[in-house]
Order: C-alpha cells, then structure tokens, then sequence
C-alpha cells in the first residue's frame, strides 16, 4: 500500500492535476485549500478535502495526523506577478510567511518530505541561452522573491530537520489533462496560453503582444512552455526520489529546455481553431526577460522523467479543449 500525501492548492491549477497524477499512480491523496483561487469541484469527490489554510497550524496539524501523511506537496499560493509588484506584502504573506508556517507545522508533526512548487522567476532575468540550476538566482519581482526565500527555507530546514525536500523550478507552465478531468479555470488569466485560448473561442476580443522588439528571433518574447501533465508527474517521480534517498535534496528546473515565441504560440492556436485571433501589438510588459528557457539536464539525470506532451500544439489542444468545458459549464470566464 503506497502512502498518502497532503496537497496544498489542490484545488488550483497545477494542483489539481497533481492530485490526478499521485492517483493515478496509486497514492493516497488528501487536499486542503482555501478556496480563494482554487475550487471545490476541481478535487475528486474520492479525495478527502480540507478547506481551509495552511498557516492554520492547528487544522494542518489534525490534518497530517489524521490521515498518516508521508509527504507535503505544496502548490498554495499567489502567482500574479504584476499583482506581486503592486501588493508585495500579499506575496511575501501568502508565499513565504504562511509556508514557515506549513514548514514549520510539518517539522513538528514530523513529515519527512516536501516537494515545493518554485518558479523559474527566481532566476530573474537570466544572461544566458538555457538556464541552468546555478544560474544566478536575482529575482525582478517580489513573486519570484517570495519563491527564492521559500527555496532558503527549505535549504536551512532540511538541514537542521529529519527532512529532504525537492523544489521545481517551473518554466510556463501550460494546457490541461488530456483526459479531461482538470484545466486552468481561474478567471482573469494573464498567461499567454490561457488568454490565447479564451481569445480563440470568442471569451475576449484580441490578445496584446507584450513587445515586438526583444532580441529574439522575431522580436517577441520566447517561453519554455511545459505541458501541466507532465509536470505532474515530475512531482510524483520527486517524492519517489525523496523517498529513495532521504537524505538528499533537489533543486531541479521543469521545463523542456526549448522555447516558442509569443507570434509561434499565436500562429499555432490559430492554426488549431482554423480562425485567426486578434492581435494587437503593445508595450513590453514591466520586467518581463527576452527569452526564459530551461537547461533541463539536472531533472532529466535525476529522475526517470520523459516527457509525453512536449509538443506546442497538442498543449494548446488541450487547453482548448478544457476552456470549452468551462464554457459549456458557464466557469470561469474573464474580463
Ligand atoms: N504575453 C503576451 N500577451 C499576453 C500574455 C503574455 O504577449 O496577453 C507574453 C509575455 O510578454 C511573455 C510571454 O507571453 O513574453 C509569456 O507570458 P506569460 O504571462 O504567459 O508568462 P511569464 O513568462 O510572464 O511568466
């Protein structure tokens, strides 16, 4: 019998399709989430579901003890970046302090593992082609500070703790699971992909490219965009690599380690839907890097890890799919 494990934020996005992922793979799986971002429905009715936070340390405490909980999988947080530089202190409280709090709940309960959900925003804006895990980590925004300082707790935990810890570095992070349980149902999407798709079938007018001058091959900003699923089951093949060898950490990029221009991932929806989106050009965003990809050799020799979905347009078929789910269930929907 496999183990049972918390997820924070299994309500969410990435969450829920990590949920599927440890299911799916034959773990026990319990949920907690506030319900702020994330929602009921998107947790299966066999998944025992806890609402509430994780810096409630006496509801999390009760919560990994009573279901013998083996290993926290941490995805609750903010992830807005231009909301993180109006409203740093929502950052640095939901993503940092609250997960002391989760951290600090977990070392006296005395859960021997924590997969974190980090973000290749720590690095910052990275001088080099393809990002590597001791590429300097400079932060340009506080969500990717309040991700950084989670990184160093973690660090410092582990080593004074009985704990290891994997954190992934997420790149962009994108589409839906392909058997169509889960998908991104927040409403207001900034990402690229997110806002594409809902442009595509009629839920917004156009789509603003953020810049048209960056020194890339053609001028738009390049992303190594990631297939959801399989960055679920790169946290899967991460607490069985905990488990293995508990006195080992990993601090581990997630991405495929090549790149795809805003106008690419344009032309390939509208290559899917066969009916062109609107585009309008407009500024750079504040802060945004020319070109993010992952050198992804650390994950790849580390775990068992082969990507199913590295392939753009079958992630923005998927995420097509899932954003007509949400219109035919009327969720969801944006400004
Ligand atoms: N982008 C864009 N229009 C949008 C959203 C994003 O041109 O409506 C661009 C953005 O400037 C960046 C890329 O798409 O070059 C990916 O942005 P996203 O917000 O998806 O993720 P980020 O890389 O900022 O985390």
């Amino acid at each position: 019998i496999k183990p049972t494990i918390l997820v924070t934020g299994g309500a969410g996005y990435i969450g829920s399709h990590a949920v599927l992922a440890l299911k799916d793979a034959g773990y026990g799986v319990v949920v907690i989430d506030n319900l702020v971002t994330g929602f009921r429905w998107a947790v299966p009715d066999d998944v025992p579901f806890v609402q509430g936070d994780i810096a409630d340390q006496p509801l999390v405490e009760t919560t990994l003890r009573d279901h013998g909980i083996t290993a926290i999988m941490h995805f609750a947080g903010s992830v807005v970046v231009p909301e993180s530089v109006e409203n740093p202190l929502k950052y640095y409280h939901n993503n940092s302090a609250k997960t002391r709090d989760l951290i600090d709940s977990a070392v006296r309960v005395g859960i021997p593992h924590f997969i974190f959900s980090s973000t290749a925003a720590t690095y910052g804006t990275p001088n080099v082609e393809a990002v590597r895990e001791d590429t300097p980590q400079q932060p340009i925004n506080p969500y990717g500070m309040s991700k950084l300082m989670t990184e160093y707790m973690l660090r410092d935990v582990a080593a004074a703790h009985p704990m290891n810890f994997c954190a992934l570095r997420y790149f962009n992070v994108a589409g839906a699971d392909p058997q169509g349980r889960t998908g991104q149902s927040t409403a207001g999407a900034t990402h690229l992909i997110k806002v594409a798709v809902e442009a595509a079938l009629g839920k917004r007018e156009s789509v603003a490219i953020f810049g048209t001058d960056f020194a890339t091959p053609d001028g738009t900003g390049v992303r190594d965009y990631i297939h959801v699923s399989d960055l679920a089951a790169a946290h899967v093949l991460a607490l069985e690599a905990l488990m293995a060898e508990p006195d080992r950490n990993h601090l581990l990029n997630c991405g495929y380690g090549r790149g795809f221009s805003v106008l690419d991932v344009l032309d390939a929806v509208d290559r899917a839907t066969n009916n062109p989106i609107q585009r309008i050009m407009a500024p750079r965003r504040a802060g945004d890097p020319a070109a993010l990809i992952s050198d992804n050799r650390a994950i790849r020799n580390a775990f068992p890890w082969i990507p199913q979905y590295d392939d753009i347009e079958l992630i923005i078929t998927h995420a097509l799919s899932w954003e007509m789910v949400l219109i035919s269930r009327r969720i969801g929907s944006s400004a």
